[in-house]
């Protein structure tokens, strides 16, 4: 059963320094062409399940004008949705306006995650990024007033020469937006982007990891679940949608370079965006064996606080998780703890999940 849908809107304003996301200048005279070959896609490949979740992601979906966000909401409606559909709008505070919430209120979005990144000037300036704290503030206050009150905010931090009294400060406006969920992402440099081919640094591993934990101890005192290494939430605000993924569940994804996940296979439309305009969708296909799907299961639940059931995992896949992996190398290091029947990595090891991740898969794939 599939009951998930991400949809990839390319277009952005500006280009940030450190993406690698798959994106373009927004360019009126593509939209319109890309909206086409949208429908087409899903037209081409849904079959009518009822959606838990949508996602309109990017890209900066907010870029689009008025008239743009209604070809596409026609669109969205194709899929089989009710009220209880939680419907997320990524936007950007360099498009976003009060009419474009309104619309997407009257479209039923119920979820919007907006892109902050930084409260630093200087910082924004080096990214590529607009900045005007006051209007973040305003449209903040806006999605309140029409109730659009399930918001997120992203920030990013672990920009070369700052500190912890930056990230204190984005933090502080953050904190007096009271919003409900807030994701924080160390910066990556990633190949093909401006900070890589400019040979930008980061801050260094130390710094990170105080950083890191900072977020974690100032955002859970004032209530936020650390639910997922990079998420926080207030009770009842967890992303359904990013659940699906960590849940290891089937999903759609519509649009350039998205990737679906059906029927055991994962399914990466290419990133071009003149073949995805011309409907020459080429599609990357790997197929996933119980094994691949198991090793998901874990690998994607480990992020989470929770962590991965076992009574869940047995009923699922007919072998219980002991059989399934060697993971006593990994307990009696004291890298994965067995607490209330689930399998969790243990709160002061997030830090190095990844390296976790590592050593569960040499060990588990020989
Ligand atoms: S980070 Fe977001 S807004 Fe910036 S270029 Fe990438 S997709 Fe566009």
């Amino acid at each position: 059963m599939v009951c998930s849908t991400y949809i990839h809107i390319p277009f952005c304003k500006k280009i940030c320094s450190y993406c690698d996301f798959c994106k373009v200048f927004y360019n009126k005279k593509i939209v319109n062409k890309y909206l086409k070959a949208l429908e087409k896609e899903i037209i081409s490949t849904y079959e009518n399940e009822y959606q838990k979740t949508i996602y309109i992601g990017g890209g900066t979906p907010s870029s689009l004008s008025q008239e743009e966000l209604k070809i596409l909401f026609n669109i969205i409606d194709k899929l089989n949705k009710d009220k209880n559909t939680e419907i997320t709008f990524e936007c950007n505070f360099d498009s976003i306006t009060k009419e474009k919430l309104d619309l997407l209120k009257s479209k039923n979005v119920n979820r919007i995650s907006f892109g902050l990144e930084t409260t630093n000037k200087t910082i924004s300036d080096k990214i590529n990024r607009d900045l005007d704290l006051s209007y973040v503030k305003s449209i903040i206050n806006y999605c309140k007033k029409i109730g659009l009150t399930n918001i997120n905010i992203d920030l990013m931090y672990g920009f070369k020469n700052t500190t912890l009294e930056d990230l204190k400060k984005d933090i502080e406006f953050i904190l007096e937006l009271e919003v409900p969920h807030i994701s924080t992402y160390s910066l990556e440099i990633h190949e093909n982007t401006r900070f890589y081919i400019e040979k930008e640094n980061r801050i260094d591993e130390d710094l990170d990891r105080k950083m890191y934990d900072y977020i974690h101890t100032v955002l859970e005192k004032n209530n936020y679940n650390h639910y997922e290494i990079s998420n926080f939430c207030k009770k009842g605000y967890e992303s359904k949608h990013n659940n699906c993924y960590w849940k290891n569940e089937f999903y759609y994804g519509f649009g350039v370079g998205a990737s679906s996940y059906l029927n055991n296979k994962r399914i990466t439309n290419s990133r071009s965006i003149t073949a995805y305009l011309n409907n020459e969708i080429s599609k990357e296909i790997d197929e996933v064996t119980k094994k691949d799907k198991m090793i998901y299961e874990l690998i994607l639940g480990l992020r989470l606080k929770d962590g991965v059931s076992i009574k869940e995992f047995e009923e699922k896949y007919n072998i219980s998780i002991y059989e399934a992996f060697k993971i006593d190398e990994l307990i009696n290091k004291k890298l994965i703890i067995i607490e209330n029947n689930r399998v969790k990595v243990p709160f002061d090891k997030w830090y190095i999940l990844n390296s976790i991740l590592i050593e569960f898969l040499e060990v588990n794939y020989e």
